[in-house]
């Protein structure tokens, strides 16, 4: 790719690049089978090693422009999270408002008017946006079923078809009292995930309470001390951030049986996921309960535990955009655009599609439009 496709890759403007129209239009899974000499076993094995089975029919164009976004400095491709809570960033982003915005909340949106400017809600109250403009930042899995009166067809389709490619997703939480794994010995299990061919996929362990870094210097990587017995392997971080965080947790809190921690016990998406989505309640954790023993043997029955299913929730309905062979070329451009003074942003209409960069990006990019088109 030149820099000019990376461009368009990035901005999503596929029509008059015959090579991204391409691109966009087999899923990766299909490149890799059709047009590399990977063996059948070693794009199997990848798919396992790198947990992307799930993810296989995304257009090859979707992947790549997923590569790209995360930028190409190791600085840039840090993984970071927010000391003290993901949440504190919208908090700290309405202060930032300094009380001169009213913010309503749980108001459930019910219908958007293009033609007549009201936004309606659940409870009856209304907003009349009458020569002003509205930056719309709902998942379109959700937008795609409120009622759009005024809204162009073919923006009600871009809506509709962008809307219905979302992945599913699950995360089973297990809370306990004492961190067993913490307690095994070789090898001291404190953060990082190990991975699975089973169906819970992947599980993440908590830093050590107090010790959590909040940037992963490089990604985990694979431990060679990993036990076997049908599992895929065993990841635990190796940055100096981690093994100082590991070492303090040895000496101050490893073992102690007063630090509760609480195991992202499985972490799993699309076909996975959907087949314990499915399950009557309860029994996805119980077969996950089933698959852990495999990672540390005897693992006890967690003292609460949560199951947490992206697909059924009202307000999102799935997890995040996926881009099937197509979409992105078809109605992404149209997705993005205005309807009449209505902006649209969210990470499906973002260059970082399931990622809160892109939500940050997309919205910022929108608000540059609504300013500039005064
Ligand atoms: C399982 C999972 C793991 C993830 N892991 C990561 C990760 O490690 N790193 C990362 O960067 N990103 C991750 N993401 C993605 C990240 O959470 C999203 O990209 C980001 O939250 C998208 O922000 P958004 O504002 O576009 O949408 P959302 O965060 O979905 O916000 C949409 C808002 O619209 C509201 N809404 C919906 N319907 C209505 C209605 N009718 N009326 C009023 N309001 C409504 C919702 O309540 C919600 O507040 C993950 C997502 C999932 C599901």
């Amino acid at each position: 790719l030149d820099d000019g496709d990376k461009k368009a890759l990035l901005d999503g403007s596929f029509i008059g690049n015959p090579k991204l129209v391409e691109f966009d239009n087999k899923s990766w899974h299909c490149y890799l089978k059709n047009e590399t000499e990977a063996s059948d076993d070693a794009i199997d094995m990848m798919g396992k090693a790198l947990i992307i089975r799930g993810v296989w029919d995304w257009s090859l164009a979707a992947i790549l422009r997923d590569e790209l976004s995360h930028g190409e400095s190791e600085e840039d491709r840090q993984l970071c999270a927010i000391e003290g809570g993901m949440d504190l960033l919208p908090k700290e982003l309405e202060k930032l408002l300094d009380g001169k915005a009213n913010i309503h909340y749980g108001h459930k949106v019910k219908s958007i008017d293009a033609k007549n400017n009201k936004v309606t809600f659940e409870n009856g109250k209304y907003v009349d946006f009458t020569d002003k403009k509205l930056l719309c930042t709902i998942p379109f899995s959700v937008l795609k079923n409120l009622e759009l009166p005024n809204f162009s067809e073919v923006k009600k389709n871009a809506i509709n078809r962008l809307g219905s490619d979302y992945a599913s997703s699950m995360k089973i939480l297990f809370y306990y009292k004492k961190r067993f794994w913490e307690d095994e010995g070789t090898p001291i299990v404190n953060s990082g995930r190990s991975v699975s061919e089973e169906e819970m996929l992947q599980l993440y362990y908590p830093f050590p309470a107090n010790n959590t870094p909040s940037c992963l210097e490089e990604l985990p990587t694979l431990d060679s001390a990993a036990p076997a017995s049908g599992l895929f392997s065993l990841y635990v971080g190796d940055s100096p951030s981690l093994i100082e965080a590991r070492k303090t947790a040895q000496t101050e809190s490893f073992g102690d049986s007063d630090i509760p921690g609480v195991l992202l016990a499985s972490y799993t998406y699309n076909k996975l996921s959907e087949a314990l989505c499915n399950m009557e309640q309860g029994k996805a954790s119980n077969k996950v309960l089933c698959n852990l023993s495999n990672f540390h043997k005897g693992a006890p029955e967690p003292d609460e535990k949560e199951e947490w299913c992206w697909d059924e929730k009202e307000h999102f309905k799935g997890a995040f955009a996926i881009t099937t062979p197509g979409t992105l070329t078809q109605f992404l451009a149209e997705g993005k655009k205005p309807e009449r003074a209505i902006y649209f942003a969210g990470e499906h209409l973002s260059i970082a599609p399931g990622w809160i960069q892109g939500a940050l990006e997309s919205s910022l990019r929108e608000v540059a439009k609504m300013v500039s088109s005064d």
